[in-house]
């Protein structure tokens, strides 16, 4: 295979972690669907919980290690763990660097998941110390910092808020404490968005959404050095048993291969319907990163090269008219996730656990709205007869 050093991104989505089957010569690598691998005729001095060879499938499965070439490549780090989902692998890297003398700064609005692992079980089964706080102001993380802080954890664009923050200064905020600085790239994916050359220590990628993008499997990856990645792999892979089925790996596997066409693609659709959206009376606000209203537009430029598929919306109107509206809707579908080829919303009323960490124009409840891969203009005209039925 060619040189990955010297391939583009575009050629590494379908080449790296490819190649020819020794056994058939077929030219790709076949989905090997075992629990173990055949031990070595010495199995006296195995090391029984080696991440990196093949003895068992929570250790690592070969349909694994291939998916880690790959994704190791495309963020330009030197190795990657891939996981069950993506909250295993959020999970994975806040259990192995946190422990009861630790302290981690994260983003007041995060994924859910993460929300309550920091908010909630880390503080009080393990005495972790946690700041949640606004992410995008640098000097309240200034503030927050103290000698024990371990992590610092930011989502960019942030889930459902897409609030931008700025990796290569908050990268040197943590290293000036020797911190790690931790990112989930999820919404931006390795197309739009370098954390790593930008400074950060780890990426995490909930796989189920854009890297997979087809919504039929679920996975997580960590992506950094090595040896940061080796004590992942040994503390939350082999020993909380996160381990991703070789069928899912193979299936992101696949996926991963369109990633650029499909991240263009969701990235211009996502433009237009922002601004459609923007342009109509009866909406509230939209919350876009490439959008010149978003209050990090000019981070979110620095940083990405186009800005994905997600955006929130509000009507202006009560929790019956979002429900009306989202239940008028013929092609856009109300499911949960994100980055699947259909077009996803959901609303999340006034309730949300954590509202209070919202900007003002979410507290009434908002629409997050994943842009797919349909024709933009189709998208357009389902929103346009939706608000029309809803005499918006
Ligand atoms: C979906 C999501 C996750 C969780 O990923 P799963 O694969 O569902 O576990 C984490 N972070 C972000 C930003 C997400 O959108």
């Amino acid at each position: 295979m060619a040189n990955k050093t010297k391939i583009s991104f575009r050629t590494q989505c379908i080449h790296t972690g490819n190649g020819i089957d020794k056994e058939t010569g077929a030219i790709r690598r076949p989905l090997t669907m075992a629990n173990s691998y055949r031990l070595p005729e010495d199995s006296s001095t195995l090391d029984w919980s080696d991440p990196n060879q093949l003895v068992y499938t929570r250790n690592t499965s070969a349909n694994q290690t291939y998916l880690q070439e790959k994704l190791a490549a495309l963020e330009g780090g030197e190795d990657c763990v891939v996981l069950s989902t993506g909250v295993a692998a959020l999970a994975g890297v806040f259990f192995t660097f946190l422990d009861k003398d630790s302290h981690i700064i994260c983003s007041n609005v995060s994924y859910v998941a993460v929300y309550r692992l920091l908010n909630e079980y880390f503080p009080d089964k393990y005495g972790v110390e946690t700041t949640l706080i606004d992410t995008g102001n640098l000097d309240d993380i200034k503030k927050a910092l103290r000698p024990n802080t371990k992590i610092i954890h930011i989502e960019t664009p942030g889930n459902p808020t897409t609030r931008i923050s700025d990796i290569a200064e908050i990268g040197k905020i943590a290293q000036s404490i020797g911190a790690l600085l931790t990112v989930d790239s999820t919404f931006a994916s390795p197309f739009l968005q370098k954390p790593l050359e930008l400074g950060a220590d780890l990426i995490i990628h909930s796989l189920t959404k854009y890297i997979n993008g087809h919504g039929d499997a679920m996975g997580g990856a960590v992506i950094g050095r090595k040896e940061l990645i080796d004590q992942i792999k040994r503390q939350a892979m082999v020993n909380l048993g996160g381990a991703i089925s070789p069928f899912n790996a193979w299936l992101i596997m696949r996926g991963v291969v369109t990633l650029p066409l499909r991240m263009k693609q969701h990235s211009e659709s996502a433009m237009k319907v922002a601004q459609f959206l923007e342009g109509h009376p009866s909406v509230d606000f939209v919350a876009y990163p490439g959008l010149e209203s978003h209050p990090q537009h000019e981070i979110a430029k620095k940083q990405m090269s186009m800005y994905s598929g997600v955006l929130s919306f509000g009507l202006k109107g009560d929790v019956d008219t979002h429900n009306q509206f989202v239940n008028s809707l013929e092609l856009i579908v109300p499911a949960v996730s994100i980055g699947h080829d259909e077009s996803l919303i959901v609303y999340t009323g006034p309730n949300d656990e954590r509202n209070h960490f919202y900007p003002d124009e979410f507290k009434n409840g908002h629409l997050r709205f994943s842009i797919g891969l349909e024709e933009a203009d189709d998208i357009i005209a389902d929103l346009k007869q939706a608000l029309e039925r809803c005499g918006l």
